[in-house]
């Protein structure tokens, strides 16, 4: 599903971000990609999703070749990605139907069909009942998970999340986490940065672990170990 051979990533006027990082993650499976603070976990979810483009090396994502996608090409390339934030950019202008609803719109779909989609996301994450609010007055657990079904309403092979917990205490973290499993149970692809080790070795999963840009773990966490 995805693939990185030997990816390096140097930002205008920076030093590498991402130093000849190499792994692959198969289709179907949930990994962890963990590291302090400027390891380079956002770069690495920006080269999947086209947000930046390698310095060297390349990125393969469903056999496509990165590099070889013209810039014009990234936005039907982008809807084959769900993308989960930290801050889970809702619009507080419209309702939570309203804004699951968006990715839909973009891509032209007729309202009936977007509507029995729309609604089939937020029954996934448990927020049928709260279609018709304002995500204003939702927990930040439940903006966290119309952020989820946002991302899962195109229904992407691949879901990427850039700290989706990272607002949240430790209690609904793990409920967050629980339905990136569910959708990972279905067959989808799951990639989440996250610097939570506690809650990442209790998921159990694959954790790629980077430090100053580099890849220094790959494999599953033990609870007494420790990783960069
Ligand atoms: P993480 O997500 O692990 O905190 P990042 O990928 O955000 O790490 O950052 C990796 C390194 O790249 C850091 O040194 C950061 O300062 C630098 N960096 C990130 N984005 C940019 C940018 N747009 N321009 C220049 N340097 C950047
Ligand atoms: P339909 O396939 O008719 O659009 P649903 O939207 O209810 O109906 O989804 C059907 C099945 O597809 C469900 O079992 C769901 O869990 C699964 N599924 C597969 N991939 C995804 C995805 N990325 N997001 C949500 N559901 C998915």
């Amino acid at each position: 599903m995805i693939r990185f051979d030997q990816v390096s990533k140097r930002y205008e006027g920076g030093h590498e971000a991402l130093s000849r990082v190499s792994f692959e993650l198969a289709q179907g499976e949930m990994a962890f990609l963990t590291g302090h603070s400027g390891a380079g976990k956002s770069t690495l979810l920006k080269l999947i999703m086209l947000m930046e483009r390698p310095s060297q090396g390349q990125v393969l994502v469903h056999n496509q070749n990165l590099n070889r996608l013209s810039n014009s090409q990234i936005p039907h390339f982008r809807r084959q990605v769900g993308v989960v934030f930290q801050n889970h950019q809702l619009l507080f202008d419209r309702s939570v139907f309203d804004n699951v609803a968006l990715p839909l719109q973009i891509a032209g779909y007729q309202p009936a069909e977007a509507a029995r989609r729309v609604r089939a996301a937020l029954d996934k994450v448990g927020l049928l009942n709260k279609e018709k609010q304002n995500p204003i007055v939702l927990s930040g657990g439940e903006q966290q998970r119309v952020g989820i079904a946002r991302a899962v309403v195109n229904k992407p092979a691949l879901l990427l999340a850039d700290e989706p917990t990272g607002n949240l205490d430790p209690a609904l973290s793990a409920e967050i986490m629980k339905l990136f499993r569910q959708f990972n149970d279905v067959g989808v692809s799951v990639l989440i940065a996250s610097h939570d080790l506690g809650l990442i070795k209790r998921m159990g999963n694959r954790v790629l672990g980077l430090s100053k840009g580099q890849l220094v773990h790959d494999g599953v966490l033990q609870h007494a170990t420790t990783t960069a």
